[in-house]
């Protein structure tokens, strides 16, 4: 067969069936020839495109610019793919668009150029590519649907173990204050049974003492020995009056332990203050006993509650005297230095031993050298907790057998 026949007909047979659409264009954009599958693409029936202008196969909008570039394709032909980073679109007869690839050709017959375009219908790939691209976006809302979620749930997650925590926290308050209240309730007991066997043993002595002296009295005044009789009435006295201490450091007790103690802060002249305590102090000093005030503060006047500052400065010479022989001096000074006001209160009495300096504040607790002397062991502790209401502190020196000194410091705004 000859060859040159043979790939004529090869070639007619390849351009009417391929699948992608060839058209032919002469320099001038005239349509030469167009195969059947590029017919179809554009709606065209069999040789319907022959001899008309490529750019009839473009939306109008993009003709001018077409018929811009094929003339420079004219002036430089090369084999090339047209619309490189662009979308192509074809116009079919009914008007319609739709989206194209194009390879571009060129050949030389009887010095004449033609154009030969490979033209692919995309419209399939780009539903596939749009269908991804949607699918895609799909894909991050959805992702972003499911941050927001775990971000929820994480944030609901929160909540609950932050309202687990507080749960937690709450029931162990409730616990700690159970805990409290049953260990207040302990310590009440204990003070209530405290109170018993002090009261039986500490009352006993001097209610005797009353009803020793009360028959002496009578038998006194029969025999008209009233000398007696003062000695008799004092003793009573002091034993009322004792019992009265008693029952006061209980009531206070009771009053701090229910925080009922109210702090009313009044301006105090310290001098005279001083003064009228030491003045109520002498009643119950024992023989020769002295009380001396060395004043050495520069500052005269204070701001707290006298009243619980008096029952402190009671309860310390009070116990400065009981424990100190007859005849002792008791020194009280007052100073003022660094915005606090001190008040030393010394004795030359039994002093206190290493080891009962420990426990000197503790409810109850007695020296070992507390001897015969009256006491409940309520009073330090009282005093400690009085000072702490008005905000001062309490230390105290002490050498056994020689003496103490306690110190009471509370603020003073011009000191
Ligand atoms: P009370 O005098 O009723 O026993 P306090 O609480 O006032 O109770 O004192 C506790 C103990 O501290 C006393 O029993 C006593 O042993 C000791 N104490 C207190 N003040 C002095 C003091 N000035 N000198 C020696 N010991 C003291």
């Amino acid at each position: 067969m000859d060859i040159t026949a043979m790939f004529t007909k090869a070639y007619r047979e390849i351009f009417q069936n391929m699948s992608e659409g060839i058209i032919m264009v002469d320099e001038r954009g005239t349509i030469a020839v167009a195969n059947p599958v590029a017919e179809q693409f554009f709606g065209y029936e069999p040789n319907e495109l022959n001899g008309r202008s490529i750019e009839e196969l473009l939306p109008q909008r993009l003709r001018q610019g077409h018929e811009k570039m094929r003339f420079g394709f004219n002036a430089h032909p090369q084999p090339r793919r047209m619309g490189m980073g662009r979308d192509l679109l074809g116009l079919r007869k009914n008007g319609s668009e739709f989206p194209i690839e194009i390879s571009l050709s060129y050949f030389n017959i009887q010095e004449k150029m033609m154009v030969m375009a490979f033209i692919s219908d995309i419209s399939q790939r780009k539903k596939t590519e749009e269908a991804l691209k949607r699918s895609e976006e799909q894909l991050i809302v959805y992702a972003a649907e499911l941050e927001n979620k775990v971000h929820l749930r994480t944030e609901a997650l929160n909540q609950s173990i932050t309202k687990l925590e507080n749960e937690v926290k709450e029931r162990k308050k409730a616990e700690e204050e159970a805990k409290k209240s049953l260990e207040k309730e302990r310590e009440l007991n204990d003070l209530k049974s405290k109170f018993v066997s002090i009261a039986s043993h500490e009352f006993r002595t001097p209610l005797s003492a009353v009803l020793s002296s009360t028959s002496l009295i009578q038998q006194y005044k029969n025999r008209g020995d009233f000398d007696k009789m003062d000695k008799h009435i004092n003793r009573v006295k002091s034993s009322v009056n004792h019992l009265t201490n008693i029952l006061n450091d209980f009531l206070s007790l009771g009053k701090l332990e229910e925080g009922r103690v109210e702090v009313n802060r009044e301006n105090i002249r310290l001098r005279e203050f001083l003064e009228e305590i030491v003045e109520e102090v002498k009643a119950s000093l024992k023989e020769n006993q002295k009380v001396e005030i060395e004043y050495t503060s520069s500052v005269n006047e204070v701001v707290t509650d006298p009243r619980i500052l008096r029952g402190i400065m009671f309860n310390l010479l009070s116990n400065a005297s009981k424990y100190s022989n007859p005849g002792k001096k008791i020194g009280i000074s007052c100073e003022s230095k660094n915005s606090f006001i001190y008040f030393h209160i010394k004795d030359e009495g039994i002093g206190i031993s290493a080891e009962d300096q420990k426990h000197l504040f503790e409810r109850f607790y007695r020296a070992s050298n507390a001897g015969n002397e009256q006491g409940t062991g309520l009073g330090l502790n009282i005093v400690k907790r009085y000072v702490e209401l008005i905000n001062g502190a309490i230390s105290f020196m002490s050498e056994y057998e020689k003496g103490s000194t306690f110190t009471i410091s509370i603020p003073c705004e011009n000191c």
